[in-house]
């Protein structure tokens, strides 16, 4: 527990995509080693950590063969995509030396413990990182919202949302070269200026708990302890 931090509790979320690296879907091993070199370097800040972790990287490879399916049917495909996702996760983190456990909202006993909210918050308080599986367990939700709810949930002080651009900007940095990077804005400003930045539900859900969002990129060498310390790094969206 070196420097203190700005957060003691974080919700980290990180889309499927994030452990996908330059492939077309699936796992990429250096990318997810990548990904638990950066949240090994939060832990050893005594921050506690939970994670909601998407299925994009996997429903990518079945989604052709997914087409014109029942949309429940090919949520509940999606969420059990984030369990394997987490599964992985949570055995890169363990080869690190970083204890973590994983918790389903959808109950598969013999792979997974299931959700148990007073679980989740000792295994934090002990210093485990807590990997949120199975989004919130509905269809017609994202793990956006899984990470909004689960945030909620344990008390977390911001939802920190990892993305491949660097924060919120008032364009896109791509198209548009004079496009500025918000350092704060405002759940309203957000609104008002027509700024995506977590999915409809998941920001509703942040804005009404007053539960912070701040978004950054997971690509960037030690953002998310950069974010962690409080420094200037991506974007804070706040009440
Ligand atoms: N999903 C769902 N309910 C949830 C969370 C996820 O039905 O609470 C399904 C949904 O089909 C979604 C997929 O799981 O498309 C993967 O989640 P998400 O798209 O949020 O993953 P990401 O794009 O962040 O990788």
């Amino acid at each position: 527990n070196s420097k203190p931090g700005a957060y003691k509790r974080v919700l980290l979320k990180l889309s499927g995509e994030a452990l996908m690296g330059d492939d077309a879907f699936g796992i990429n091993r250096a990318t997810i080693n990548r990904m638990v070199e950066e949240i090994v370097e939060v832990c050893a800040m005594g921050v506690e950590l939970a994670l909601v972790i998407g299925g994009g990287n996997i429903f990518r490879g079945v989604a052709p063969g997914a087409q014109g399916m029942d949309r429940a049917t090919a949520d509940y495909m999606g969420m059990m995509a984030t369990i394997m996702n987490s599964l992985a996760l949570q055995d890169a983190l363990k080869r690190r030396g970083v204890d973590a456990r994983v918790q389903s909202a959808l109950n598969i006993e013999q792979v997974v413990e299931p959700y148990i909210r007073p679980k989740a918050l000792r295994y934090l308080e002990e210093g485990k990182v807590v990997i949120f599986a199975a989004g919130t367990g509905n269809p017609f939700f994202t793990t956006d919202t899984a990470a909004a709810l689960r945030g909620a949930e344990i008390g977390a002080e911001v939802v920190l949302k990892a993305t491949k651009v660097d924060g919120i900007y008032s364009a896109d940095p791509k198209k548009d070269p004079n496009a500025t990077r918000y350092s704060r804005i405002t759940f309203d400003e957000a609104i008002t200026k027509r700024l995506e930045v977590m999915d409809a539900t998941a920001f509703a859900l942040c804005r009404d708990q007053k539960l912070p969002i701040k978004v950054f990129s997971i690509n960037k060498p030690g953002a998310l302890k950069r974010v962690l310390l409080g420094d200037d790094e991506g974007t804070l969206v706040h009440v």
